[in-house]
Parts: structure tokens; C-alpha cells; sequence
């Protein structure tokens, strides 16, 4: 089969079959996963991607949707081995359309990076909700496809909650489209919330209508000194208690913030802290005041977000030039987050962990540099401890091929049965980014596929 007939859908400048200029397409953020493609197409309508996908049914050849290609989990990349997939770029889907100002509202193509939404909305009275450091290069169609959460999750939820509609092609290459953005709207299954975190499984998102938050006037950031995570967590509950309009806390410790100085030339805040908390805020004036009353007593600064949370948002960068990393997003009650940090640090003695996070949702990345990276004993380790711990493997990046083998570490039987028959019947062939979420093929004997991976 010859991928460049696909030309004749989206012209020969759009069908890139050059393996150099493929590449970038085929491996992902981490270089940790990636493979061959048969090719990349990068179509510009929901009616290309509609024929795009048909000529893939027709000959029985897996797709994988691209976005900006910044998950982190190997989900929007080709498997290692296995029949070559086409890539579908969505970059060129890149339309955003007139801001709905009396609702709040706005559809954007699913190519859209947040970056230039941000930029779009900058002159209005309204923003996006979500927030990630990735935003120059993350799409809105990637982030519903992950289900994104990020720094401001605590105040507006993860893209679920700020995602009312989408157009979509399905794997039998029919254009849906729900765009109308009723906030009431009980009429039957929920397809818009489904396709949230469905990881490219199930078809293409083309367009989504988002529901925007108010552009408060007032922004700031804190960083407040605390003595270990077990004092973070709690400094982080007194605040969510007594502040209104806090948008997130993040944190760091002082491994992190060493980490950011040395690759990345950002400046230590708060030298004496084992673990700095990030306070950002947004809204008006007065309330600011209590926030910092409230940190008065310990060693803290007090800033515009960009520059405050430079550390913080740049770890991922500051790690990636260390070597390649086992990453692990994961979410913990937060009751027993510290336990967790001194557990994972305690098992992994003798590896190079990296811990920082979302704190105010108890979402931890946890970061392993050293081990190989197809070595999943590692991987093994982590997760299981986040389950007997309470917590869930995936708290933002989604399941990808990177912990597909643990889902059911997080999911009981029942959910992922229910899982696998949603996807049979919406993707009966099986074309739609296989091997990503649901493992495959599932394997009866061993469900979870946890005997694989040895000991550490
Ligand atoms: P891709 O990486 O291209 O794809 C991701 C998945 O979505 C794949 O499974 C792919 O098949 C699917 N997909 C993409 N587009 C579509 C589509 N149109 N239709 C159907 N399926 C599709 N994530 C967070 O949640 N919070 C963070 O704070 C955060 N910070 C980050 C910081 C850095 C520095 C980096 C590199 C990443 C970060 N991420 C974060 C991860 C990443 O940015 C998100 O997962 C993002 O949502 C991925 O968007 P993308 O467009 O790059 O998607």
C-alpha cells in the first residue's frame, strides 16, 4: 500500500514519507518511546481527516493522532514494533473561531496550540481555564484527547470540566459534531466527556468548544519555605481553607530547585527550603493581603507567576538534559502524599529520583533517571506502590503505551471490560491508535500483566 495516495486528499506537500522529516513525528517529548510510521498526514478539515481515515479502514492500517506531540506517556507516537502506523497530525486544524462573549465560550480547531489560544484571548475579559508548561506546543485537541490537567486544577477542574462540545471523526470515518455549547444539555450519553482522556483510541477530536473563566485583573505567585512535604501538605489545606481564589499549589524541593539551577541558570527562591511551595493567585486586590498574612512567619517571595514558577515549570526541562526519564504521573490521597515520597525515595535508594508536583490535587511526578528505557522494573515498582498507597497511576498524562501492562492497578475488572467494549464497538477493526490505554492483546492468564516485570 502506498501512503501517497493520500495526496490526492490533502496535496503531496502534506504526505511526508521522508524518514528524516519524519522523525520528529516518530519519536516522542521523552525519547524514551517511538517507532516507525508509514507515514505522516497532516490534513487541514474534518473532512479530510474523515477520508483520511477511510482510506485507513479500507486497508486495515492503524492510525495514531498527533497533537503537539508533548505527552509524556508514548501515547501519541508508532509502537516500537508492530505493523506501521499512519500518523495523523493535527496541527493544521488550526482555525479558532469568533469569541462567544456573551457566554464565555469559543470553538477552536483540535490543532490549536494553548499558547495561541492564550494569545487570541489576551484582549478580551475572558481566559482558558487550563494551564500546562507545555502550552507553546500542546494542542487543545491532544490536551481533551489526555484529559489535561495541569497548574490551575484545583480552581477549574481538568479539561473535562471546561470542554462543552466537539467535532469528531469516528474509526467508520463519519464527522459528529455537538458544538452548540448548552451548559444543560441531558440528551443521552455523554460523547464529549467520553472522548476526554480517551487518549486517541476511539477516533479524532477535529474541534472543541471550550467554556473560558473570567481574565481576573490581579495575579501573583508565592513561594513559601517548608521544612518537608508533610509540612507542605498542611500549610497547602490551611490555604485552600482560608483563601478565596487560589488557582494552584505546586511544589519542588530543594533537589528540584538545585536541579533548575544547574541546567537551567534559574535562580534558587528560597535556599534554606527542603520543599517550596508555589501559592498562585488570581482575582482582585484585597484578598492578597490574607494570602500573605497567612505566610508571614516563614521565609517567602512574592512575584508575578512567570517568573516565581520558572523553577517549577521547567523541571521536566531540567530533567530531560540529565538523560532520559521514567516518568511517572500520579496522584495520592493527599493524607498520605509524604508517606508516599519517603517510600518511593526509600525503594529506589541508590537511582536518581526526581520528585515535584501539583500539590494542591495531590498529583506528584515522580522521576527516574538511570534505568534503561525499555527496562519496566522500575515502572513496576512505583506503581504498585502508588496503589498501595490509594492513589491512581495516571493523574494528568493519561495511560499511553507507558503504563498500559498496570491499568488495572487503578481499574477494577469490571471498568476495564466495560472499557474494551466501548472501544470494540466504536473501533470494531481496531485501527485507532492500538496498543495505547488497553493494552494489547489482553492477555487472560495475566490480567494485569504485572509478572512480567522482575524485581528491582
Ligand atoms: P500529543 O502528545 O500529540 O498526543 C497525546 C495523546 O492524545 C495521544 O494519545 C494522541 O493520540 C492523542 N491525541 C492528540 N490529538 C488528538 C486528537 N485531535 N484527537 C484524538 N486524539 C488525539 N500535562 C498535563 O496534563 N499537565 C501538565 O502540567 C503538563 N505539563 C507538561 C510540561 C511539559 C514541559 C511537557 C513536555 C508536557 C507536559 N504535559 C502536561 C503533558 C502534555 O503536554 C499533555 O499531555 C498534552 O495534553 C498533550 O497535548 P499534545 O497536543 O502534545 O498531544
Amino acid at each position: 500500500m502506498d501512503p501517497r495516495e493520500l495526496s490526492s486528499i490533502v496535496g503531496s506537500d502534506h504526505v511526508l514519507v521522508d524518514a528524516e522529516v519524519c522523525r520528529s513525528y516518530e519519536v516522542d517529548w521523552t525519547g524514551r518511546f517511538g517507532g516507525p510510521s508509514l507515514a505522516v498526514v497532516r490534513p487541514a478539515t474534518a473532512a479530510e481527516v474523515a477520508a483520511i481515515v477511510s482510506w485507513c479502514r479500507a486497508r486495515g492500517v492503524p492510525m495514531v493522532a498527533q497533537g503537539g506531540n508533548t505527552g509524556l506517556v508514548g501515547g501519541g507516537v508508532p509502537a516500537r514494533r508492530g505493523p506501521a502506523p499512519l500518523v495523523l497530525s493535527t496541527r493544521r486544524l488550526s482555525s479558532i473561531g469568533d469569541l462567544d462573549d456573551v457566554s464565555g465560550q469559543i470553538t477552536v480547531g483540535a490543532g490549536v496550540t494553548l499558547g495561541a489560544l492564550q494569545d487570541h484571548l489576551r484582549a478580551s475579559s475572558w481566559e482558558f481555564g487550563v494551564d500546562l508548561g507545555a502550552r507553546d506546543a500542546a494542542t487543545i485537541g491532544g490536551m481533551m484527547a489526555t484529559n489535561a490537567g495541569g497548574t490551575r486544577v484545583l480552581r477549574y477542574g481538568s479539561m473535562r470540566a471546561n470542554v462543552v462540545g466537539m467535532q469528531f471523526v469516528g474509526s467508520d470515518a463519519t464527522v459528529s459534531e455537538h458544538l452548540g455549547g448548552l451548559l444543560k444539555d441531558n440528551t443521552g450519553y455523554d460523547l464529549t466527556g467520553l472522548c476526554c482522556g480517551s487518549e486517541g483510541t476511539l477516533g479524532v477530536i477535529t474541534a472543541v468548544r471550550l467554556r473560558l473563566v473570567p481574565a481576573w485583573p490581579d495575579r501573583i505567585a508565592v513561594a513559601v519555605s517548608c521544612r518537608d512535604w508533610d509540612d507542605a501538605v498542611h500549610l497547602g489545606r490551611l490555604l485552600r481553607s482560608q483563601v478565596d481564589g487560589l488557582d494552584g499549589l505546586e511544589a519542588i524541593d530543594a533537589a528540584g530547585a538545585r536541579l533548575a539551577s544547574e541546567q537551567l541558570g534559574l535562580a534558587v527562591l528560597l535556599p534554606g527550603a527542603a520543599v517550596t511551595l508555589f501559592v498562585l493567585w488570581a482575582g482582585r486586590g484585597e484578598v492578597v493581603d490574607t494570602l500573605v498574612n497567612l505566610v508571614a512567619d516563614r521565609q517567602h517571595v512574592v512575584g508575578p507567576p512567570g517568573s516565581i514558577l520558572a523553577s517549577r515549570e521547567r523541571q521536566s526541562e531540567a530533567i530531560a538534559r540529565t538523560g532520559i526519564a521514567h516518568k511517572f504521573d500520579v496522584t495520592l490521597p493527599l493524607g498520605r502524599l509524604a508517606a508516599f515520597v519517603e517510600e518511593v525515595r526509600r525503594q529506589l535508594d541508590g537511582h536518581c529520583v526526581h520528585v515535584f508536583g501539583h500539590l494542591g490535587d495531590g498529583n506528584l511526578h515522580v522521576n527516574v533517571v538511570g534505568p534503561a528505557p525499555d527496562d519496566d522494573r522500575v515502572d513496576h515498582a512505583v506503581l504498585g506502590l502508588v496503589a498501595s498507597h490509594g492513589g491512581s497511576i495516571s493523574a494528568e498524562h493519561g495511560i499511553g503505551r507507558a503504563k498500559a501492562r498496570w491499568l488495572a492497578l487503578s481499574r477494577g475488572p469490571a471498568e476495564v471490560s466495560m472499557m474494551r467494549a466501548l472501544k470494540a464497538a466504536l473501533d470494531p477493526q481496531g485501527i485507532m491508535n492500538p496498543g495505547v490505554l488497553l493494552a494489547e492483546p489482553p492477555d487472560p492468564a495475566t490480567p494485569t500483566g504485572l509478572d512480567a516485570a522482575g524485581p528491582l
